[in-house]
């Protein structure tokens, strides 16, 4: 029987080669895909009015990336990983954050987000994982209390 954590590492593989397959998306599609200031408004989802939306593989890959510390829960509209403007996460960031850009094309953005919906919901499928497509501060919250 292959054991959790084989199957935690797995799935961790997987969600690293989905965001090696996106950011080469991204940089071969530069002109629709313009390159973001990194401001950080955008994370501040509630004054930004804007919505991230993430999936439990990438919630494994986060939280296997932390290197034992916690998955920090999401008590306000803020995502708590955007400290004093830069993503503090940035090499482990989510699709979403990944894909949208408030100066990009949202057709592009779109076909983009479904594709990687599409290989994440494949990951959960051959691994049994339930599918959801998660509001950010939901996911962070679940994660943070197991
Ligand atoms: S993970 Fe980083 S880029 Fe994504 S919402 Fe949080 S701070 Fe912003
Ligand atoms: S997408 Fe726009 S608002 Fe968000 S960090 Fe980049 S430049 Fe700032």
């Amino acid at each position: 029987m292959v054991e959790r954590r084989e199957i935690t590492d797995q799935v961790v593989q997987k969600v690293a080669a989905v965001y090696e397959w996106l950011d080469m998306q991204l940089q071969d599609a530069a002109e629709r895909a313009p390159g973001c200031d990194a401001c950080g408004k955008c994370c501040d989802f509630e004054t930004f009015d804007h919505r991230l939306y993430v999936t439990p593989p990438e919630l494994t890959y986060l939280a296997a990336r932390l290197d034992g510390e916690k998955v920090k829960a999401m008590p306000t509209g803020r995502c708590p990983y955007n400290i004093i403007v830069a993503c503090s996460i940035y090499d482990y960031r989510f699709a979403g954050c990944r894909i949208f850009c408030c100066k990009g094309d949202k057709d592009f953005q779109s076909a983009l987000s479904e594709s990687v919906l599409e290989k994440f919901k494949a990951i959960c499928t051959e691994f049994g994982i339930p599918y959801r497509y998660i509001d950010l501060a939901a996911g962070l919250n679940s994660y943070a209390e197991s």
